[in-house]
């Protein structure tokens, strides 16, 4: 007997440093039901917010998959998430097995991956992604993470780690990285990156407005009103971001980079012109296009190609 759509759902989980959100979502990508807190992860606190939408979506789930930040052991889904603190900083989840966890509560097969995989599947299955079969999903959030498909498949490298491009070096000696090195992607362009070099160029001794402590939402309103500091910080990164990409697409050959994240997305302004001024620099063989995730839609960028 033919099933139909709604007994097909599943239920969606998304994890990050300070929200949890939880959907059903139909096997078209309706979503049926959905509800998002911003609140540091505790497992109870998760179960609650799934019980409540898969009572709200009035269905059943066939499957649960989550998009968490890593570290994590993959296919294991047992998750050490860097960016999950309590408010007083302390890790909440050290080796934490999730999978099982949400497999013993609710009864259903649980499959618990990076959240920029994640975000590389659903933008090629619903989003800007949609058709490409060799593609980059990159988040630029508090930190930088990417998920990459090649000939139509999710990679998942040796530990499930693949698509890290967050630590692509692009600043030889360039600002720390919170994984201790020096100039990766990450430092240089992720909202805890641009803290972190606001916070160093002030004890150089840098002229800005912008007081200690300044978030990343800080310094991009301070680069809108024409703060020179916070303009060269979101300057650097977006070239930060487009070098990355030009080396990711050289390596891989993708047709396709859908970015996503919330410095991408509430800062594509600041960050979009010189992030595309350095991959049209930067990357000249292969014409891969440049996609921004919703909420800013699809942006074409077409890319200088070698004669
Ligand atoms: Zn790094």
């Amino acid at each position: 007997m033919r099933r139909s759509l709604t007994e097909e759902s599943a239920l969606a989980i998304d994890i990050g440093g300070t929200k949890l959100a939880a959907g059903v979502i139909a096997a078209d990508g309706r979503m049926l039901a959905a509800e998002r807190l911003v609140t540091p992860p505790v497992f109870q606190v998760l179960e609650d917010v799934c019980r409540r939408v898969l009572k709200a979506s009035g269905t059943d789930v066939i499957g649960i998959g989550v998009g968490s930040g890593g570290p994590m052991r993959y296919p294991e889904g047992v998750v050490s998430p860097l960016n999950i603190v309590s408010p007083s900083k302390v890790p909440l989840w050290r080796d934490f097995p999730l999978r099982a966890r949400l497999a013993e509560a609710f009864d259903r097969p649980v499959v618990v991956d990076n959240d920029a995989k994640a975000l590389a599947l659903g933008e090629r299955w619903q989003g800007a992604g949609r058709g490409s079969d060799n593609m980059l999903g990159m988040v630029v959030s508090t930190g930088v993470g990417g998920g990459i498909i090649l000939g139509g498949q999710l990679l998942h490298g040796f530990a499930g780690n693949s698509g890290h491009v967050g630590h692509i070096i692009v600043w030889p000696n360039g600002p720390l990285c919170g994984c201790g090195a020096r100039g990766c992607v990450e430092g240089v362009s992720s909202g805890s990156g641009l803290a972190r070099r606001l916070t160093e160029a002030l004890a150089s001794g840098a002229t800005t407005s912008l007081p200690p402590g300044s978030t990343a939402v800080d310094i991009a309103a301070a680069a809108r009103q024409g703060d020179a500091l916070a303009s060269e910080l979101f300057r650097t990164a977006g070239e930060g971001v487009g070098r990355g990409i030009a080396s990711a697409a050289a390596l891989l050959d993708l047709e396709l980079v859908v970015i996503g994240g919330s410095i991408a997305l509430q800062a594509w302004d600041l960050l979009g012109p010189p992030l595309e001024a350095t991959l049209h620099a930067t990357a000249r063989r292969r014409p891969t296009r440049l996609s921004v995730a919703r909420p800013f839609g699809t942006l074409e960028l077409s890319r200088r190609v070698d004669p």
